[in-house]
């Protein structure tokens, strides 16, 4: 395998230049690494959408080396929420693909030099952009089978949604989970709309020539994964994921008084029950069909906290719940049914958003009176604003903050 290197592609001028790993880099991974990596080469000043801002994508340090629940990506800017520093993490694909190709990190930067959308392909033989604008507009679910069918179904997408083409401060950057499905969000901090900022629809990571990070001693390495694992199957909490999944926390934030309920002016839902974990899991084992109550998102997840959930009729809706989105897609918007918070769920993530940021938005619209709580067609609606890209749309996609400062509310 190739010594692992940094990528630096510049979008403006289309071009890759591979860099040693500097010695104070190389044992960092993941959001360390990538801290660094902003602190020696960002402008703290500048501005997150233009071309000094650089996105930055850097596997953590055990990735790819077959190690439960480990590859996992750090994503990175500075951000357009916060004006801070920002790292998303995710499961996923990417990660691994990445460390296939020897990259340590991806930094991309600068702005393109005409108006238009790419998708950056990566492999073996290096960087090459090629024209995506027939997929602007497009949301994830639809563009991912596209990319797909496009460089086939081997590689790692990156990718994101209507509301990172019109650069929302919420928008992150869908990763494809191991069954390809657009699922594992970079969410926080508005990522989606600095990658838009670069022109990219989607980053494509073909990794087939590529080789397992090398391990210097194969028989310790095996060693301590064996411990690892044996640790994670002994430890009580993994067969609460694996069962409830991240849902589990509904239950525990309601019993201690932190489920934020209707744009969090209480902390215990009297819904909470019917959006638990636990009925959750009673309601996708009784539909079966393509519900999954415990799913991994990368290969060699032993935890598997993930799920499917299905309709009626057991047809996937969305993949997963999580606890976050049923709190604020749910109890904060004082909605208690989950097949609502499931199609809540699958628009907010076809448009490439953030469902925590979106759904403390749509909590506050709702104390100004944009929607009543509890009533998820009207959730809905104000989400097809965000897709039109409305100046209310835009209002609600730029954030919780944004929204209450137009609207007058000061609980945000
Ligand atoms: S399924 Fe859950 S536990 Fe497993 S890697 Fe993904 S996020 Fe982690």
């Amino acid at each position: 395998m190739p010594q692992p290197s940094v990528w630096y592609v510049n979008v403006r001028r289309q071009s890759l230049r591979r860099e040693p790993v500097p010695e104070g880099w190389q044992r960092l991974g993941g959001r360390g690494l990538l801290a660094r990596i902003l602190l020696d080469e960002v402008i703290p000043t500048c501005d997150p959408l233009g071309p000094h801002n650089k996105l930055i994508f850097a596997p953590g340090l055990l990735v790819g080396l077959g190690l439960s629940s480990c590859d996992r990506i750090s994503i990175g800017a500075k951000s357009p929420l916060t004006g801070g520093v920002k790292e998303s993490n995710a499961g996923g694909r990417t990660a691994a693909h990445l460390a296939r190709l020897g990259i340590k990190a991806l930094v991309i930067e600068d702005q393109p030099a005409e108006p238009g959308w790419w998708v950056l392909h990566l492999s073996r033989e290096g960087a090459r952009f090629e024209r995506a604008d027939d997929l602007a507009g497009l949301g994830v679910y639809e563009t991912a089978p596209r990319l797909l069918e496009r460089y086939g179904p081997h590689v790692a997408i990156a990718l994101i949604g209507p509301g990172g083409e019109q650069r929302m401060a919420a928008a992150g950057i869908q990763n494809l989970d191991k069954d390809r499905r657009p699922s594992r969000i970079s969410a926080r901090g508005g990522l989606g709309a600095v990658m838009a900022s670069k022109g990219l629809k989607a980053i494509v990571v073909d990794s087939r020539d590529g080789e397992k990070p090398p391990i210097a001693h194969p028989d310790r390495f095996r060693q301590a994964r064996k411990a690892y694992h044996d640790a994670l199957m002994a430890h009580p909490q993994t067969e609460v994921y694996a069962n409830y999944g991240t849902a589990a926390m509904t239950s525990m934030s309601n019993g201690f008084g932190g489920l934020p309920t209707r744009n969090f002016s209480a902390g215990q839902f009297e819904g909470a029950e019917r959006i638990s974990g636990e009925s959750l899991r009673q309601m996708l084992l009784r539909r079966g069909g393509e519900a999954e109550t415990t799913h991994a998102c990368m290969a060699g997840c032993t935890i598997r906290c993930s799920n499917t959930f299905a309709d009626a009729q057991g047809r996937a809706v969305v993949s997963p719940i999580e606890y976050e989105t049923i709190g604020m897609l749910g109890a904060n918007l004082g909605i208690d049914d989950l097949d609502t918070i499931a199609r809540l769920n699958w628009m907010v993530n076809d448009l490439g958003l953030d469902s925590i940021e979106i759904g403390v938005a749509l909590g506050v619209a709702a104390e100004a009176g944009l929607m009543a709580f509890g009533d998820g067609e009207q959730a809905l609606a104000l989400l097809e604003e965000i897709r039109q890209g409305t100046p209310l749309g835009r209002i609600l996609g730029n954030g919780a903050v944004v929204t209450g400062r137009v609207f007058g509310v000061a609980r945000v």
